[in-house]
């Protein structure tokens, strides 16, 4: 992914739309350029700064770790559905293999 590309992911990120796939591929960017990850803690900090106008909490919220923990969560919904996607590969070929069996032993008890 390029910068440009990166950067204009930086609203869909905030806003939630980017799909699993460009949210790795966003994630994997920003993580491994500075800049990048710059741009996104400036539109981030704005964007959070203004959502806690609107409600009642104090201001006192350190955008920076406000930031860190949006990222670990998408991090780990990516690396998640990652997982669930191996174990489901898994299971198929456990089950096609159990398949295999009880019909190899079905034939040979004929
Ligand atoms: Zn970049």
């Amino acid at each position: 992914m390029t910068c440009k590309e990166a950067e204009q992911m930086v609203m869909p990120y905030i806003n939630d739309e980017l799909t699993d796939r460009e949210l790795e591929a966003f994630l994997d960017h920003v993580y491994s350029c500075k800049s990048c990850y710059e741009e996104l803690e400036i539109y981030y900090t704005l964007y959070a700064g203004l959502a806690q106008l609107d409600s009642d909490e104090d201001g006192n919220q350190d955008m920076h770790s406000l930031l860190e923990e949006a990222l670990y969560a998408s991090d780990q919904r990516v690396r998640g559905r990652k997982l669930f996607h191996i174990y489901y590969a898994l299971s198929q070929v456990l089950a096609m293999a159990a398949l295999t069996a009880i019909i190899v032993t079905e034939i040979l008890k004929l």
